[in-house]
């Protein structure tokens, strides 16, 4: 299974890409953990990264996109493979699709979480999160479920207004992958209102269908 996830803050796309991958015994492949694997091995690629990240600028979408390749040629994801959080933009989409011409194994599916921003906006703003360990809270929590901490703050970026402009950044960039990957005819969508177990059980069972 080839697959990319695609969702708005909120939706769930975290806990939904582990039990996903989990199912399909395929590796869960994050931007996140790409750019840490290669700065920590000071890779070429990495180290190129570095410098931009140290002067405080993006990492050009050309060193992502280089790194990205470079983890799909690992051994452990030449039977399949999970993307989250790349591509981020139909560039990056086209990247995808490329990669994947020259290896020969087409992309099996794009998996769509949606859910309506006024529920994003209302379960993310009555999110807590822990000082001492940064786990999540409900609102209504009064210690920590991870390590018992009594002090739950609200995030800047779990505030409504910052939640607002989240989305309304990830709707710029990122919906128009959406229309990328229903013209190429892989868009599978499930709406993520449910229970994660709901959720994940959805989108096995629609996967399979897709495949
Ligand atoms: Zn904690």
């Amino acid at each position: 299974m080839r697959l990319v996830l695609v969702g708005p803050p909120g939706a769930g796309k975290g806990t939904q890409a582990k039990f996903l991958a989990e199912h399909f015994a395929i590796p869960h492949i994050s931007t996140g953990d790409i750019f840490r694997a290669n700065l920590k091995a000071g890779t070429d690629l990495g180290n190129q990264a570095k410098a931009f990240m140290e002067r405080g600028e993006l990492v050009p979408d050309d060193l992502t996109n280089a790194m990205v390749r470079d983890r799909l040629n690992d051994s452990d994801a030449a039977n399949g493979f999970l993307l989250d959080g790349w591509p981020r933009n139909v560039n990056q989409a086209e990247v995808l699709r490329q990669i994947m011409t020259e290896k020969k194994t087409p992309l099996n599916a794009a998996l769509e979480f949606s859910l309506a921003n006024e529920i994003i906006i209302e379960r993310l703003s009555s999110r807590l999160t822990c000082r001492a360990c940064g786990a999540p809270a409900e609102a209504k929590a009064t210690k920590c479920p991870a390590c018992a901490a009594t002090d739950l703050y609200q995030r800047e970026d779990d505030k409504p207004e910052v939640i607002a402009r989240r989305l309304a950044v990830y709707e710029e960039q990122t919906a128009p992958i959406i229309s990328f990957y229903k013209n190429e005819g892989l868009l599978v969508t499930i709406p993520a209102n449910g229970s994660v177990a709901e959720i994940t059980k959805q989108a096995i069972s629609a996967l399979d269908t897709a495949k």
